[in-house]
C-alpha cells in the first residue's frame, strides 16, 4: 500500500517525503549542485530522541539534511522481530518536519529489493564477533542497505549512533574498503534519566522488564569504574558485572555477551587496557537490548 502524504503536516510544508529512489537521487543531486553539504541520517523509524540528536547534529553541520526510514528486512534473522518492529510513520514524519529537515526518504521494500535482487555486501571482518556471532547475516544486511542508501542519497556526511557501536565500525571499514566518498560521524548515545539507552525496542518492555533493563547500564558503569581504577583483572571485572546483572534478574542464559575489548579491533582484552570498549547484549523476555560504554 502506498502512502499518500507529500507533506508531513500543515505547518511544515518544507520537508519533502520521497519514496522513489530515482526521485531521491535527483533531489540529492540538485542539493549538491546548489552547493549544499548534504547530511544523511539512516534509521528504521520508531524515532526517539537518540535518532533526533543525529538529525540535529546534521542540521547543525550541513546545509541540507535527509533522514531515511526503512525497516530493512535483510538485517533481521528469520526468528527476529522484523514483523513486529514498531512502525510509526506518521508521527516520525511529523517529528522530522519539526526538526526542519529537507527530505525524508522512505522507500518501499519493493523498490529497495525488487524481484530478483541478489547482490549483497560481504561485511568487513570486524562484523564477525559479538552481534555478528549472535545474529548471523545481520551485518551483511546492514552493510548492503547502508551502501544502497549512500548510492541513492548523494551525502557528504552520514550520522550514526554510538549505541550501535559495532555497526559504526562496520560502516567505517566498509566506506574505507569500498572507497565510498561519505564521511562517517558517530554521535553519543542518548539515554533515559536512569541511564537506559534509548532504543526503538524499549517499547516492547513490560513495566517490570523496564525496571530491570537499567541493569545493563549499571553493569557497564560498574565495569568502566573497575577499568578506570585499574586495580582488577578483566575476569574479576566481568564477574562483578555479571553479578550486578544477576541482581537485576538476568539469568546467565539471558546474556548474549559481556566483554571488554579494544575499541578499534574489538579484540577482547585479557588484561585491563585503555582505551577500552565495554559491550553488553542481553534479553529481557522476548526483547533483546544492546549497549556499550567507552573508557577513554
Ligand atoms: P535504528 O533506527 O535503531 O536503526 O537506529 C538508527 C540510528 O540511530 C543508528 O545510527 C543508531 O545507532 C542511532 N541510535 C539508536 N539509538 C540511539 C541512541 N539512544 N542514541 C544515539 N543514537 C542512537
Amino acid at each position: 500500500m502506498r502512502r499518500a502524504p507529500k507533506k508531513a503536516s500543515d505547518q511544515d510544508v518544507s520537508m519533502r517525503i520521497v519514496e522513489d529512489p530515482n526521485e531521491m537521487r535527483e533531489l540529492g543531486d540538485a542539493m549538491r549542485r546548489a552547493g549544499k553539504r548534504v547530511g544523511v541520517v539512516p534509521t528504521m523509524g520508531a524515532l526517539h530522541d537518540g535518532h533526533l540528536e543525529l538529525v540535529r547534529r546534521s542540521r547543525a553541520e550541513c546545509e541540507a539534511t535527509v533522514a531515511t526510514i526503512f525497516v530493512n528486512p535483510a538485517q533481521f534473522g528469520p526468528d527476529e522481530d522484523f514483523a513486529r518492529y514498531p512502525r510509526t510513520f506518521e508521527s516520525d514524519a511529523a517529528r522530522l518536519a519539526e526538526c526542519g529537515i529537507d527530505c525524508l526518504f522512505a522507500p518501499h521494500a519493493s523498490s529497495m529489493y525488487p524481484e530478483g535482487h541478489s547482490t549483497f555486501v560481504e561485511p568487513p571482518s570486524i562484523a564477525a564477533p559479538f552481534e555478528g556471532q549472535v545474529r548471523p547475516g545481520h551485518f551483511r544486511g546492514v552493510a548492503t542497505i547502508v551502501l544502497k542508501l549512500f548510492q541513492i542519497v548523494p551525502a557528504d556526511v552520514a550520522y550514526f549512533g554510538q549505541k550501535d557501536y559495532q555497526q559504526t565500525l562496520v560502516v567505517r571499514r566498509m566506506v574505507r574498503d569500498l572507497n565510498v566518498p561519505v564521511a562517517i560521524v558517530v554521535c553519543p548515545t542518548v539515554r533515559e534519566p536512569d541511564g537506559l539507552a534509548l532504543s526503538s525496542r524499549n517499547r516492547y518492555l513490560s513495566g517490570e522488564e523496564r525496571r530491570r533493563a537499567v541493569g545493563l547500564y549499571r553493569a557497564l558503569r560498574l565495569g568502566a569504574a573497575c577499568v578506570e581504577a585499574g586495580d582488577r583483572d578483566i575476569e574479576t571485572t566481568i564477574d562483578a558485572m555479571r553479578s550486578l546483572l544477576r541482581d537485576h534478574a538476568f539469568a546467565p542464559a539471558d546474556i548474549d555477551y559481556l566483554a571488554i575489548a579494544d575499541p578499534e579491533t574489538l579484540a577482547e582484552f585479557a588484561m585491563p587496557e585503555r582505551p577500552a570498549m565495554l559491550l553488553v547484549a542481553a534479553r529481557l523476555g522476548t526483547t533483546r537490548l544492546i549497549d556499550n560504554w567507552l573508557v577513554p
